[in-house]
């Protein structure tokens, strides 16, 4: 089983290459982003408690993240295993997800950061948000809330996870096949 954590700022290409991943390994794919905007497109008390704060560029709290996770683990059966991209975003959520994979019998086995620089990460985004249709990808100051939100509660994660030895960090600039096959690498 692979549970691999897709790690990395705003705009690093964790979807894009999931994606790919997905259908080279049989995984599911659990984003929370695109799961809040789920809910948000369906006006669901859970979509609009989330809204504020993705709006703000700043994270939806633990409690209610980590809630909507667990349902989608319990909702999506697969023993292949399961890509998170986008989550853990803190340490709480971090070992909220230790402890659900442990009492299914499995953990963490990979952790993948893709690194990209906060220049490159801002044009990127910009762009995203020509066709992306999301509000957060359309203002440069949510942008860079987004970035800092991730240096601040998100880059520990990576810390939490070096003792366990599925930490791993690669360069996110290339193309899409370069830096799958530097995914693939750390996977095989
Ligand atoms: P993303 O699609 O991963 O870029 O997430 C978009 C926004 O959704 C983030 O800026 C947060 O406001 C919210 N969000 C997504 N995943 C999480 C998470 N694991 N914890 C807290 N907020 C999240």
């Amino acid at each position: 089983m692979i549970n691999l954590i897709l790690f990395g700022p705003p705009g690093s290409g964790k979807g894009t290459q999931a994606k790919t991943i997905v259908s080279k390994f049989g995984l599911t794919h659990i984003s929370t982003g695109d799961l809040f905007r789920y809910e948000i497109g369906n006006d669901t008390p859970l979509g609009l408690k989330a809204k504020e704060y993705m709006d703000a560029g700043v994270l939806v709290p633990d409690e209610v993240t980590i809630g909507m996770l667990e349902n989608k683990l319990n909702s999506t059966p697969n023993e292949n295993g399961y890509i998170f991209d986008g989550f853990p975003r803190t340490i709480a959520q971090a070992e909220a997800l230790d402890e659900l994979l442990q009492s299914r019998g499995t953990k963490v086995t990979h952790l993948i950061a893709l690194q990209v620089d906060e220049e490159e990460l801002v044009v990127r985004l910009l762009k995203r948000g020509e066709t992306s249709g999301r509000p957060d990808d359309r203002n440069e100051e949510v942008i860079r809330k987004r970035i800092v939100e991730y240096e601040n509660k998100t880059s520990p994660v990576y810390e939490h996870y070096i003792p366990t030895n599925t930490a791993a960090k690669i360069d996110g600039v290339g193309s899409l096949e370069d830096v799958f096959n530097r995914i693939y690498d750390q996977l095989a």
